[in-house]
């Protein structure tokens, strides 16, 4: 290609559409956001302040939860929830092939064995049938303890609970439901958060609920986990400061990120709303020219990633650049299922996770949060499915 064609090209090009646009939001949100940051300097309680307080009574009231808890990240979050179960060396994991890294660091941080589980083709969240079939295995291999089941909803969409839950029960595993990208999903009329016996969330700002830095939270119904989450969370303390009852971190979650949410909490359920819409725009434009997500029956989505599924890495690798080309991001979630890591592969016993190896290929995330424009919906919907 001259240099004179690419300049062309270049100039052609409409601008890149934006993967997350934490901008436009921040615009939209307007004064509101300014506001309770302005309260947080007035008052100066930077630790543990007044709004983390009022964001646990907002988020425990939003999801139905008896308790919230407040931390740091959701990594730190799914870390308290299994420091609490006294989870350690000897007991077994069990966890989904194909999520963020952190449900697996979690586990091996504590001296924990991850056991790897593998996906459902159409869903992507964890197989229940292949779920009872790793307990059974390690079970009769007899060297770990099965203790809990990490369950995530990956995606936006809830992990299929009522099964999950039937298993955990049959084999008395505790179960901690990483909610990290999927706080504000509903499964059969019920918001995420009761669905195991602790739910874990992470505020990172590309998640649903995003702060402006790092923030996690957890509910359960249970009191005692609860108190025992809070004691955790602030270095195992007891009834006062300086009684170190247990050993525990600093896991608490900043004022001001906690401020940021309580803004972000009054426009939730209309980003939520608009992120179904964008859903439900790129079904009905992308059907013919790629697969597109599955729904987890009896359930409401929060988006907060689009995946569609392409024959096989070579056609997506194509789409990818066509797209780029056209000024429309894309991102690959995620491209090795956790036990082909390196810092995991010494854990995982070599059970074949064929499902977790091939959508790893052949999926890609389009953008989808709630400031792109019907504009913009149009022109992602254009350069994917042209050229199929
Ligand atoms: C983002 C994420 C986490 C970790 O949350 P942080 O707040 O970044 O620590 C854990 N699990 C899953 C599935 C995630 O997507």
């Amino acid at each position: 290609m001259t240099h004179s064609r690419n300049d062309a090209a270049a100039a052609a090009t409409p601008p890149m559409i934006k993967f997350l646009d934490l901008a436009a939001q921040q615009q939209r949100l307007g004064p509101a956001l300014r506001a309770r940051i302005d309260a947080v300097l007035a008052h100066g309680a930077y630790i543990m302040g007044p709004e983390v307080i009022e964001l646990e009574h907002a988020l425990a009231r939003y999801c139905g939860a008896a308790h919230c808890v407040g931390v740091s990240s959701g990594t730190d979050a799914l870390q308290i929830a299994m420091m609490a179960e006294g989870i350690g060396p000897g007991d077994a994991v069990f966890l989904p092939a194909f999520t963020y890294t952190a449900t697996a660091e979690v586990p091996l941080l504590l001296g924990a064995t991850p056991v790897f589980v593998d996906i459902d083709p159409a869903t992507f969240q964890i197989d229940p049938a292949h779920l009872e079939a790793r307990i059974t295995n390690i079970r009769q291999a007899g060297r770990l303890r099965p203790r809990a089941l990490i369950g995530v909803d990956l995606f936006g969409q809830p992990a299929p609970w009522p099964a999950l839950n039937d298993i955990a029960q049959r084999h008395d595993l505790f179960t901690l439901d990483d909610c990290a990208q999927s706080f504000g999903a509903v499964l059969d009329n019920i918001r995420l958060g009761r669905a195991a016996h602790a739910t874990a969330t992470s505020f990172f700002p590309s998640k649903p609920l995003g702060a402006y830095g790092d923030g996690g939270a957890l509910f359960t119904d249970d009191a005692n986990r609860a108190a025992l989450y809070r004691s955790l969370r602030t270095h195992g303390e007891g009834t006062t400061r300086y009684d170190v009852q247990r050993i525990g971190m600093n896991g608490r979650l900043d004022t001001i990120q906690a401020a940021v949410l309580l803004a972000k909490l009054e426009v939730f359920d209309a980003e939520l709303a608009r992120r179904e819409a964008i859903a439900c725009a790129y079904d009905a434009g992308l059907a013919d020219a790629v697969t597109i997500p599955a729904r987890v029956a009896q359930s409401q989505s929060a988006w907060a990633i689009y995946p569609i599924l392409f024959a096989d890495q070579a056609a997506r690798s194509a789409a990818q650049a066509r797209m780029q080309a056209q000024g429309v991001p894309s991102a690959i979630y995620y491209p090795k299922p956790l036990h082909h890591q390196p810092a995991y592969a010494h854990a995982h016993d070599g059970t074949a996770l064929p499902v977790s190896e091939a959508i790893a290929t052949r999926i890609l995330a389009l953008p989808i949060h709630p400031d792109l424009t019907d504009a913009h919906i149009e022109r992602v919907i254009a350069a994917v499915a042209q050229g199929r």
